[in-house]
């Protein structure tokens, strides 16, 4: 067993266990289940939950777990919202669902278009929001989260932002090439989603130990089971050397994804049928992670983007613009498989 290092996040003032809690597979558990992986978790010294305004009834689970619990747990959560306006209600809902007087770090949502970037960085926007909010003194700390390495690296530059949530793994290692050395430059506290490349890696020990290597990036895998946490812990309390049998796994690993995983970098848009590629080509990342009824909602933004990807006219557009040469119509129908599949059973 090596010491447990500690994480400091940046210029915040929080301290984490090596790894934190991804609060997007709980919602698919009863809450009586969530609240006891999330109990486990805490347990086993975990003291940092990040969750989203988006997850469903994902705050609201992590609020009934921690009415429970004395001990000092730092909470994320996130807002799509685009206006001041929206922000500050999404504040209001966030404290009540997690039930406390204020979270430590509130994010801008997936902010991965430059649309997205000028609507909630200008006046009015959402960032103005997320602003009055800590003046009141109902959040502590302002972050932000996205996939596109190009836009983090433009946000963290407004120096507007104490955390930055990236995507990393040893798939998706991006982000190891400026955005990791700029925020430890600026102290800008780093936290690693996606793990797990959204359930496109699944070996724990490789995985983990790739990002807890990662100097001062603290991962959030998302989890769904007292095994997985059991798990996770032993990794994050022992060494975080690869053995020999591990580094070979990772790089079969990597050559066996390489050549079909989307990175998520949207350099393949704009699409004429307007089809969200990245989303509907990692239709088993949603099938693992979220509920039946979020995919199947007729209404819902999942459904309708693999409606859309059903326009799809092949015009390879898309393959001329992404950095890896994905078969992109090929991997859409492949996926639009899998998802009929699903829908129908
Ligand atoms: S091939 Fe399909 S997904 Fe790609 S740009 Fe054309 S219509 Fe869009
Ligand atoms: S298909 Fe290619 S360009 Fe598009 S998001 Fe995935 S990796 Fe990036």
């Amino acid at each position: 067993m090596t010491e447990l290092k500690y994480r400091e996040l940046g210029r915040t003032e929080i301290k984490t266990f090596p790894l934190g809690f991804g609060g997007i597979p709980i919602q698919r558990l009863s809450k009586e289940e969530a609240v006891k992986v999330i109990h486990r978790a805490i347990e086993g010294g975990l003291n940092f939950i990040d969750t989203a305004r988006l997850y469903n009834d994902s705050e609201e689970k992590i609020g009934a777990a921690l009415k429970s619990i004395d001990k000092r747990i730092y909470l994320a959560t996130k807002t799509p919202a685009g206006t001041k306006e929206e922000a500050l209600a999404d504040v209001g809902e966030s404290l009540k669902n997690l039930g406390v007087d204020k979270i430590d770090i509130y994010q801008l949502h997936n902010v991965d278009t430059e649309e997205k970037f000028e609507k909630r960085m200008s006046e009015g926007g959402a960032l103005e929001g997320l602003k009055k909010a800590q003046e009141e003194g109902k959040i502590d700390y302002i972050g932000v989260t996205g996939h596109s390495t190009e836009l983090l690296m433009k946000l963290v530059k407004t120096d507007e932002f104490d955390t930055v949530q990236l995507c990393y793994n040893f798939i998706e290692d991006e982000c190891e090439e400026e955005l990791i050395d700029y925020c430890h430059e600026n102290n800008i506290g780093m936290i690693g989603m996606k793990p797990f490349a959204g359930g496109a890696l699944d070996n724990a020990p490789v995985t983990l130990k790739y990002i807890l290597r990662q100097d001062g990036v603290v991962p959030i895998p998302g989890i769904e089971s007292v095994e997985e946490i059991n798990e996770n812990i032993e990794i994050a309390k022992g060494s975080w050397e690869y053995t020999d049998e591990e580094a070979e796994v990772m790089e079969k690993l990597k050559a066996e994804l390489g050549e079909n995983f989307c990175r998520r970098c949207n350099y393949c848009q704009p699409c004429p049928k307007d089809i969200p590629i990245s989303m509907v080509i990692r239709a088993k990342s949603f099938i693992t992670r979220m509920p039946k009824e979020a995919i199947t909602d007729e209404e819902g933004w999942i459904y309708g983007g693999f409606e859309k990807a059903k326009k799809c006219i092949e015009c390879e557009e898309c393959i001329e613009r992404c950095p890896y040469n994905l078969e992109i119509p090929e991997l859409i129908k492949d996926n639009l498989e899998i998802m009929d599949e699903f829908r129908n059973n």
